[in-house]
This record gives C-alpha cells, structure tokens and sequence, in this order.
C-alpha cells in the first residue's frame, strides 16, 4: 500500500558525532510547551507569498532579549538539512516573541508549512520532550550527559543509557465480505467511528498484538493478517503499523468499556472518516479502492454478505450519522498512555 506518511522526517539526515559547539549557522526549531514557534508567511514586499516556516536564521532576527547563548545552552540536535545543523531550542514559556513570528500546536500545522517541516516539528517537540524526561538517570538518579555519537543519555555513575521511548500500536483493517469492522470507544463524540487499534504489548509479536486487539475491542477472531504501511505519530511517541486481516469467526461483542460499540460497514454506508493523510483512512481508502475495482469486474453480482452495513451490535447507532472525526484510534491510544 501506498501511504505519504506525513509525519516521517526525510528532509533530514543525522551525523554523529554531532557538532561539539552550536554551528553559528544553525537552524533552529523554537519548541514552547507541545508546539513549536512559526514565521509567518508574509504578504508583503520583497518576501511576497513566502510560505511560513518553522526554521527560523535565528540571530539576525531575535530580539535583543533573546540571548543566543543563555537560550541555546540545551539546544538537542536534530539532524542535518543539506549542509545546515538543525536544532530544537526550548523557550520559556512567557517570552515575547518578535515580530512575525507565533507559536501553533505542531498538528494545527498540517497543510500551513511545507511537510516536511511538519514533521520537524513533531520530532522537535518530541525530543525536547525525550531531553526533558531524561535530566536524570531512572536507576539511580544522578544527572545523565548526552551521548555525542547516537541521539541517547548515559548516565555517568551507573552507565545506563537512556533512548528516546518509542511506543509501537497496530492498526487493523477487518474484512467480512464486503463490510469493514468499525468501532466506536465509550466518551466518544456520536457517530464517530475508527479501525481497531492499540498498542503492542511486552512479549508480543506484532501479529499477536493484532489479534488481542481485534478480539479484545470486538470479540472476534481473525485470520489472513497482512501487513501495509507504517507511520510515526509522535503525539507522544507512537509507531503506528497497519494492517489488513479477514474476519474467522465470532459474534460481535464489545467489551462496553473501552469499545461501546464494533459495527459491520459496507462502502456505501461508511461513517464519516477520517482525515485524509492518516494512516487509518489510507488503509479505508485502499480497501474502498480494491471494493470498487472488484465490484466492477463482476457487476451482476452485488455483496454476497447479507450482514453488509446492517450487522450492529453495542449501540446499535445507524452508520449514516455523522459528525467531525479525527484519526480518534490514535487519540484513544494517546489518551490510553
Ligand atoms: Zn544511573
């Protein structure tokens, strides 16, 4: 399957040992809380029409408070672009900023900067994040040093080293006929409705985690389990792996806890979905896609599944209700962590 994963950062490349002194050339990334500082795209004069942007040439353009030094003492390396050091700098949380320049939520900037500088700015606030859960060592406590040579911690007395966590999830596509399973998590907003997902759990496989979570969420069990794409999603720090599996037996019965409701959707009577670009939709739209190319290979033979689109269970909510729907799979583990 062919999925742009919107948040893969390929616009850099990571050389260790890193530089040992802040390069006075740096690009640097201003991260503030869970976001990240943008210049604005102006409208005027010789910059006319310039996309915003989260690198910022930092020195000419700071304010005289901002002091190079004092606020780049922390700066975390993230990679280069092309020939430049990027950098991620933390700024305190009531620093005024110059003009031009705003702060956003890093996924508010989706469509706004340029992708690749999306997914900067997710690594950015992600491994400030890794730098500020990782001061000091979780054995025994003393201060860690970074380590030059790979994106890591060492802790000077005990030597345990510290890497940013990374937190593997499985999403799932389940086919029955020509019907997907659907389900919906108990707070969810009404009629909002996502694939199966959660994340892999200590002496796993990932294929294992898919089952548990199929049954876990649905109660059913599956067979055919086909792997598809993956995609980070660093909100905060997830691997997300999809795949495709047909369903092998079973009644729908969520567990009315985490799930309030697994329905059976056909492609004409999906739920509202989500964004384009998530992994959740490329994985909807890739089976949408393979749905119509075999409905219209064989045209005098409609769905063969006489539960296509009616076969609910849980809330028993009708499948045309709608309402605006984030890749909320992803939210429920975010939420789950
Ligand atoms: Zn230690």
């Amino acid at each position: 399957m062919d999925h742009r994963a919107r948040f893969a950062v390929d616009c850099l490349h990571k050389q260790y040992p890193e530089p040992d002194r802040l390069p006075e050339d740096a690009c640097l990334v201003f991260v503030r809380d869970r976001g990240v500082c943008v210049r604005k795209g102006s409208t005027e004069g010789s910059t006319k029409g310039s996309t915003p942007t989260i690198f910022q040439a930092a020195f000419p353009d700071l304010p005289g408070e901002l002091k190079r030094d004092e606020l780049t003492r922390d700066a975390r390396y993230l990679g280069h672009r092309g020939a430049v050091a990027c950098y991620a700098v933390e700024v305190p949380g009531d620093l005024p900023l110059p003009e031009g320049l705003a702060y956003s939520g890093v996924r508010e900037l989706a469509g706004l900067v340029p992708d690749g500088e999306l997914a900067v700015a997710a690594l950015a606030v992600q491994i400030v994040d890794y730098d500020r859960t990782t001061r000091f060592c979780g054995r025994c406590g003393a201060a860690t040093e970074p380590v030059r040579t790979e994106r890591a911690k060492i802790c000077p007395s005990c030597h345990r080293i510290a890497y940013p966590r990374l937190s593997p999830a499985i999403i799932v596509l389940v086919r029955k006929g020509g019907s997907i399973l659907m389900v919906r998590g108990g707070g969810a907003a009404p009629g909002r409705y996502s694939l199966v997902a959660g994340f892999v759990e200590p002496g796993e496989t990932i294929e294992d985690a898919v089952r548990r979570e199929v049954r876990e969420e649905a109660g059913i069990a599956i067979k055919n389990i086909r792997y598809c794409a993956s995609e980070p999603w660093p909100f905060p720090d997830s691997l997300m792996l999809g795949f495709v599996a047909d369903y092998d037996g079973g009644d729908i019965a969520p567990d009315g806890v985490e799930i309030e409701s697994a329905v059976w959707f056909d492609r004409d009577h999906l739920p509202v979905l989500p964004p384009q670009l998530s992994l959740t939709r490329a994985l909807i739209d890739d089976w949408i896609a393979a749905s119509a190319a075999s409905a219209a290979s064989a045209p005098s033979s409609p769905s063969g599944d006489p539960a296509a689109g009616g076969d609910a269970a849980g809330d028993g909510r009708s499948s045309s209700q709608s309402s605006a729907q984030d890749d909320r799979s992803a939210s429920r583990i975010n939420e789950g962590r």
